[in-house]
C-alpha cells in the first residue's frame, strides 16, 4: 500500500474520514468514500465546533478520576454511566491508563499531534477555498461563584495547555458576556491559540465539493463487514456488494470497533455520548465559544444557530437518548438568561473513545491493505485536519506510525 494512483476505500464520512479521503485523493490515490450517514447526523456535525488545542492532557488521568464525584449526573453534573456493568471491561482498561507514567506518555504523544492541529486546519481551509470557516478568535471559560473561579483558575494554571495561552477576560470582554446573561459572572479567562469552525454543515459541504473536484467518488453505503483473505482485507456492503481496494481506511467513528474486531484487531471503543440543543433564532452576540464550567456546558454561535452542548454519557451506541439531559440543558440556558427564541432542535451523538483517550492512527501490520483513523474522543474536529495529513504520509510510506497511536497497544 505504498503506491499512490492505486485504489483506496475510506469507510466513514465524518470529519476525520472526509479529511483523510481528501488528503489521500490529493496524494494520488483513487479514493472512494463510503458513508452511511445521508443526513449529516454524525457527531462530526453535531459537536461544539471548538478547535481545542488546549486539551493536551489525556482525560485518562488521576485528576479526571478525582473530579468524577463532583461531575456526577445524579448530583447535577454532566457525567453519567448507563448500564455500568457492561462498561466494566472498558473502565478497567481506563483505570490502568490513568497511572502517572501512562498519563505522561499520553501527554507527550498528544503534544506532538496537537502542536500541528491548528496549522493543519489553516492549510486545509485554504485548500478547500473556505478560510472564513476557521475563526481564530480563541474561546472563553467562565465561572459563576468566587469559589468556583478560584478552583477553576487553579486547575487551568496547573494544566499543560500546549501551544494555547490564557489570560483573564478583559473589561470589554467581560462586559460583553455579562450583558448577554441575566446572572452575574464571577470570573473568566480568554484562551488564545484555539479556534472555532464557523458552521459544521458548511464544512461538510465544502469538504465534499473539494473531494469531488479532486476526482474522489462518494457513495452513500454502509459497509456491513470487513473480511480477510490471507494478508488482505475487502469490504462487504449491506447490499451484498464486495469492494476490493489497494487500501482500506477505517474512519467509522465509534462503529469502527464492529468493523475491525472480527479481523482479530482489538479496538475497545466506548460510546461517550453528548447532547446538544440548537436554536435557529437568538440574540446571542458574536462572541467566541463560551464554556460555562460550573455547568459543564459550552455555548457556540454558529452561522446556522446557537448551540448549547454538554454531557459525558458512557452508554451503548444504540441505547435510546436520555431526554432528561435535554431538559437539563434547557434549564441551564433559561437560568443563565441566554437570549434564545422558539423551540430548539435536540441532538445526541457518540464520541469514539478508547480507554487511554488517545486516537488510533496507523497501518495494520497484520494486513497489507488496512489502515485506520478513529478513536478521536473529545477531539475529532480538532484533530481531523492533522489526521488527514498524517494518514496520507503513512499510507505513502513517507513516515512511520507512532507506537502510542497503534491499535496493537491494546494487544
Ligand atoms: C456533544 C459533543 C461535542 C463535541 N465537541 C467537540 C469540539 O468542540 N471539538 C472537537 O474537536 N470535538 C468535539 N467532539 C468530538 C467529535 O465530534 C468526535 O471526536 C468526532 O465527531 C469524531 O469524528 P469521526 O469522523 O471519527 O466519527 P463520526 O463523526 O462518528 O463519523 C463517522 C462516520 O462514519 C459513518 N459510518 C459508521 N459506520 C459505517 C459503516 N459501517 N459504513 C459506512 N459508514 C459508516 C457514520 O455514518 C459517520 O458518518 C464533540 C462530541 C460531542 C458528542
Amino acid at each position: 500500500m505504498t503506491s499512490p494512483s492505486a485504489s483506496a476505500l475510506v469507510i466513514g464520512g465524518g470529519v476525520v474520514g472526509r479529511a483523510c479521503a481528501l488528503a489521500l485523493q490529493r496524494d494520488g490515490w483513487q479514493v472512494t468514500l463510503a458513508d452511511a450517514d445521508a443526513n449529516r447526523s454524525a457527531p462530526s456535525w453535531g459537536n461544539a465546533g471548538h478547535i481545542a488545542t488546549e486539551q493536551m492532557e489525556p482525560l485518562a488521568s488521576l485528576a479526571t478520576l478525582r473530579s468524577a464525584p463532583r461531575r456526577w449526573h445524579g448530583f447535577g453534573g454532566a457525567l453519567d454511566v448507563r448500564e455500568p456493568l457492561r462498561r466494566l471491561p472498558w473502565v478497567m482498561r481506563y483505570l490502568r491508563a490513568c497511572t502517572p507514567s501512562r498519563f505522561e506518555a499520553g501527554k507527550r504523544a498528544m503534544r506532538g499531534l496537537l502542536a500541528d492541529a491548528l496549522p493543519a486546519w489553516q492549510r486545509l481551509v485554504q485548500t478547500i477555498s473556505a478560510p472564513e470557516l476557521l475563526q481564530q478568535h480563541g474561546h472563553w471559560v467562565c465561572w459563576e461563584s468566587e469559589a468556583s473561579t478560584k478552583r477553576g483558575l487553579a486547575a487551568w494554571q496547573g494544566t499543560d495547555i500546549g501551544s494555547a495561552r490564557f489570560s483573564s477576560l478583559g473589561d470589554a470582554q467581560r462586559a460583553a458576556l455579562q450583558a448577554a446573561l441575566s446572572i452575574p459572572i464571577a470570573g473568566g479567562i480568554a484562551f488564545d491559540g484555539t479556534a472555532q469552525i464557523a458552521d459544521l454543515p458548511t464544512l461538510a459541504q465544502r469538504l465534499a465539493e473539494a473531494f469531488a473536484k479532486a476526482g474522489g467518488v462518494q457513495r452513500t453505503i454502509r459497509v456491513r463487514s470487513l473480511q480477510r483473505e490471507n494478508r488482505r482485507v475487502h469490504a462487504m456492503t449491506s447490499d451484498g456488494e464486495r469492494i476490493d481496494a489497494d487500501l482500506l481506511l477505517v474512519c467509522a467513528g465509534v462503529r469502527s470497533r464492529a468493523l475491525v474486531e472480527p479481523l482479530g484487531l482489538r479496538a475497545p471503543l466506548v460510546a461517550e455520548r453528548g447532547y446538544h440543543l440548537q436554536w435557529a433564532t437568538h440574540d446571542w452576540p458574536a462572541l467566541p465559544p463560551v464554556v460555562f464550567e460550573d455547568r459543564s456546558m459550552i455555548l457556540t454561535r454558529f452561522t446556522g444557530g446557537l448551540r448549547a452542548a454538554s454531557f459525558v454519557e458512557y452508554a451503548g451506541i444504540d441505547t435510546p437518548p436520555d431526554t432528561r439531559k435535554w431538559a437539563r440543558l434547557r434549564e441551564h440556558v433559561v437560568q443563565l438568561g441566554i437570549p434564545v427564541h422558539g423551540e430548539p432542535v435536540p441532538w445526541f451523538g457518540a464520541r469514539p473513545t478508547l480507554p487511554d483517550y488517545l486516537p488510533a492512527l496507523g497501518r495494520s501490520e497484520r494486513f497489507d491493505n488496512l489502515a485506520y483513523a478513529f478513536g478521536h474522543q473529545h477531539l475529532g474536529l480538532t484533530l481531523a485536519a492533522i489526521s488527514g495529513e498524517l494518514l496520507a504520509d503513512l499510507c505513502a510510506g513517507r513516515v512511520k506510525a507512532q507506537a502510542s497511536f497503534d491499535l496493537e497497544r491494546f494487544g
